[in-house]
C-alpha cells in the first residue's frame, strides 16, 4: 500500500484489535508494522493475529512486517491478601522470598537474584515508578525499605532496579517457549525487552538461527551505556522510552532519544521512538499539542518508526490514533525544514563500492529530476543503505525474497516490491521501470535511478547504478543485455 510519508508506522495489537476488519482498518489508515506483544494474550491468539495480518497482506497486496515483542526478565511482586495496600512516604516496607500473600508491611518479590546484587541505598520503583523505595537493610532473601515516593501498590505489580546490573538470564523459560513459537509461525523481527547487553541479544540470535531480525529494546541504563556493542548485536533498536523514563530521570530520555537515533541513521539499522506518542488518544479522539509535537520531534530526528502501544492495542480510539500519526508525518515531511534538518544530520559511513553506488543515487536524485530510485537487494542491505541517505525521492526496494521485504517494512522511505528471481540486468531495468509506474512513482515520460548487484543473487555485490527511462520499449531499445 502506497504511502505519502516515509517514517513507518508500528501498531500495538491487542482486545481493541483483534478483527479482521479493525486490524485490516490500521493497515489502511497507516500501519506498516504490526507489534505482538508477548507479555498479554495466549499462543492460540497470538497464531490468530498472525493468520489475520497475512491474509490481509494477500488481500491489500502490501507487505506488512509483524514484530513479536519478548516480555524479557520483567521482574514482577507476589500477591497481596486484599489486592491491594496503600503505601505512605516514610513506611518501612520489606520485601522478601516468603510466598505468603502480602499487606502493608510486605510483600514477596520472587527473584533471588535481585536480593543478591542489592545493596542497601539502592532504589526500587514499582508500578511504572509511581511508587519508590530505598534500601536500607538487605540479605539474601529480603530488603528492608522505607518507602520514598507512596502510593496503591497491588497484585503482580512490575519493579524496576535501574541502579544494578542485574545478574539476569535475557530470556526467561517463558520468552524461550515464545522465541520458539513466532520463529516458527514466521515473524520478521523478534524485539528483545530490558537488553543489558550484547551478550542478551547474541543468546537471542543463536535461538531465532535467521527465522526473524533482532531488535533491541533499550530501556535499562546499561543498555544506554553498552548502546555501541548492542547496536552492533542488533539487525534494529526501539527507543523504549516508557521503562526507560522509569529507570531514568525522564529528562534524559530526550537527549538519549537524539542520540540513539543518530548512532541507528548511521549504522543503517532502522530504529523505533516507541511509547506514550498519543498517550491520551487511548481515551480521546483527539491527541493533545504536546503529543503531536513528540510524534513530530522523532520524525524530524529522521527516525524510521514511530509506535503506538495501548492507543490501539487497548484504546478506545485505535484507527484515530493511527491516522494522527500518519497526518503528523505527512505535514512535517512536506516541511521544507525537515528536509534540511535531514540533509544536515545524514552520516555517510563506510567506504564499500555499495556506499558508493547509494550515495551517487541519492546525488542524481536531488540534482536531476528522477522520481524514484529502484535497488534490486537480497538481503536488503542496499535498501538499507540506501534508507540511510534519506534521498528526497521515494525508494523502491525490489527483491525475490518476502521476508526481505517484510523486514524493510519497518525502515524510513522503503517501498517494497516481490520481483521475480531475475538474472539479467536489463529486465531487473524493465521490472524497475514497471514497478516505478505501477505503484504510482513514475509516468512512462519519467526518469528513474536503478541500483543492483551484477551477477544477481550473491548479496552485498552492489556494483551497477543506471539512470533508465519508465518507458521500457526504450528500455529494450537502447539497453545492452
Ligand atoms: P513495553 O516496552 O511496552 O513492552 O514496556 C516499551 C517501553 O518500555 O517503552
Ligand atoms: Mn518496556
Amino acid at each position: 500500500m502506497r504511502r505519502l510519508r516515509n517514517v513507518k508506522i508500528v501498531a500495538t495489537l491487542g482486545p481493541a484489535s483483534d478483527t479482521y476488519d479493525m486490524i485490516h482498518a490500521l493497515h489502511v489508515a497507516g500501519a506498516d508494522v504490526f507489534r505482538l506483544n508477548m507479555s498479554h494474550g495466549s499462543h492460540d491468539e497470538i497464531r490468530e493475529k498472525h493468520r489475520i495480518i497475512r491474509q490481509i497482506e494477500q488481500d491489500t497486496g502490501s507487505t506488512i512486517g509483524i514484530l513479536a515483542d519478548l516480555q524479557g526478565p520483567k521482574l514482577r511482586v507476589g500477591v497481596f491478601a486484599q489486592e491491594s495496600e496503600q503505601l505512605d512516604e516514610g513506611d518501612a516496607f520489606r520485601l522478601d522470598l516468603d510466598n505468603a500473600e502480602g499487606d502493608r508491611t510486605r510483600v514477596c518479590l520472587p527473584h533471588p537474584e535481585i536480593f543478591a546484587a542489592l545493596e542497601p541505598g539502592a532504589s526500587l520503583l514499582v508500578n511504572d515508578g509511581k511508587i519508590r523505595l530505598r534500601v536500607e537493610r538487605c540479605g539474601d532473601d529480603y530488603a528492608d525499605c522505607t518507602v520514598v515516593a507512596g502510593g496503591v501498590i497491588s497484585n503482580r505489580k512490575g519493579v524496576n532496579v535501574p541502579d544494578v546490573m542485574l545478574p539476569l538470564a535475557a530470556l526467561s523459560d517463558k520468552d524461550r517457549a515464545d522465541l520458539e513459537f513466532v520463529c516458527a509461525l514466521g515473524v520478521d523481527w523478534l524485539a528483545l525487552s530490558f537488553v543489558q547487553r550484547a551478550e542478551d541479544v547474541v543468546e537471542a540470535r543463536d535461538l531465532a538461527k535467521g527465522r526473524a531480525a533482532i531488535l533491541s529494546k533499550i530501556e535499562k541504563p546499561s543498555a544506554v551505556t553498552h548502546f555501541e556493542a548492542i547496536l552492533a548485536a542488533s539487525d534494529g533498536i526501539m527507543v523504549a522510552r516508557g521503562d526507560l523514563g522509569v529507570e531514568l530521570p525522564v529528562q534524559n530520555v530526550p537527549p538519549i532519544q537524539k542520540r540513539l537515533v543518530r548512532k541507528c541513521r548511521t549504522a543503517a539499522k532502522p530504529v523505533i521512538v516507541a511509547t506514550q506518542m498519543l498517550e491520551s488518544m487511548i481515551e480521546s479522539p483527539m491527541p493533545t499539542r504536546a503529543e503531536v509535537s513528540d510524534v513530530a520531534t522523532a520524525i524530524y530526528e529522521g527516525a524510521d518508526a514511530v509506535m503506538l502501544s495501548a492507543e490501539s492495542a487497548a484504546g478506545s480510539y485505535p484507527v484515530e490514533a493511527v491516522t494522527t500519526m500518519n497526518n503528523v508525518a505527512i505535514e512535517v515531511e512536506q516541511d521544507p525544514t525537515y528536509t534540511q534538518i535531514i540533509e544536515a544530520s545524514r552520516i555517510t559511513e563506510g567506504k564499500s563500492i555499495a556506499d558508493g553506488i547509494v550515495s551517487a543515487a541519492r546525488e542524481i536524485a536531488e540534482t536531476t529530476d528522477i522520481k524514484a530510485i529502484c535497488c534490486f537487494t537480497q538481503s536488503g542491505t542496499t535498501a538499507l543503505l540506501t534508507a540511510r541517505e534519506r534521498p528526497r525521492v521515494p525508494i523502491i526496494a525490489m527483491t525475490p525474497l518476502v521476508g526481505t521485504a517484510r523486514r524493510l517494512a519497518l525502515s524510513w522511505g522503503t517501498n517494497c516490491v516481490l520481483t521475480e528471481t531475475l538474472d539479467r540486468f536489463k529486465m531487473a531495468v524493465v521490472a524497475a521501470a514497471r514497478a516505478a509506474r505501477s505503484e504510482g512513482f513514475a509516468g512512462p515520460q519519467d526518469q528513474i535511478v536503478v541500483t543492483a548487484g551484477v551477477p544477481f543473487n550473491v548479496p552485498g555485490s552492489t556494483n551497477i547504478l543506471r539512470v533508465a527511462p519508465c518507458d521500457e520499449r526504450l528500455i529494450f531499445s537502447t539497453d545492452p543485455e
